[in-house]
């Protein structure tokens, strides 16, 4: 081996590569997401066979595979049951860190929703916490028509 290629750093080229694209929702997220831009209100569906009720909204029920599903508006109040805090300024990141990822199942559903958590210290946050969500006129249809939850105590 060549001696001289030994102590070469290896060359880096930071940069950023802008990839816009369009995606339909589809009848079912579209209704979602609707809902929560025009009401404000949290959608989900629940299985005429197995009554569980899936938020967000799928229009197979993940549990008995089956296509019979009911709208039905869930609380805007649940529960933590898991949580994760990322504390690393990452581009894909709209929020400012430290970031508390939760998975929150909320009231009258049977499935947890992935969202965020804000105006709480992290060390504060605990499974079992109880959140509320608080909306954003702002964000037009999307997941952020609710900006984030707060704990409610
Ligand atoms: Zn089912």
């Amino acid at each position: 081996m060549n001696n001289s290629l030994k102590h070469i750093e290896p060359m880096v080229h930071h940069s950023q590569i802008n990839v816009p694209y369009t995606w339909w929702a589809g009848d079912t997220a579209g209704r979602f997401l609707k809902t929560l831009r025009d009401e404000q209100t949290i959608m989900g569906t629940r299985c005429n066979h197995c009554a569980r009720v899936t938020v967000p909204p799928r229009k197979t029920c993940p549990t008995c595979f089956t296509e019979n599903q009911t709208w039905t508006a869930v609380s805007d109040q649940g529960t933590v049951v898991a949580f994760s805090v990322a504390r690393r300024q990452l581009a894909a990141l709209v929020k400012k860190v430290p970031v508390i990822f939760a998975l929150i199942r909320l009231d009258g559903a049977d499935t947890a929703l992935l969202h965020t958590i804000s105006q709480v210290d992290p060390a504060e946050v605990t499974i079992g916490m109880r959140v509320r969500a608080c909306f954003s006129k702002d964000a037009g249809a999307t997941i952020m028509a609710i900006s984030h939850f707060v704990p409610t105590n």
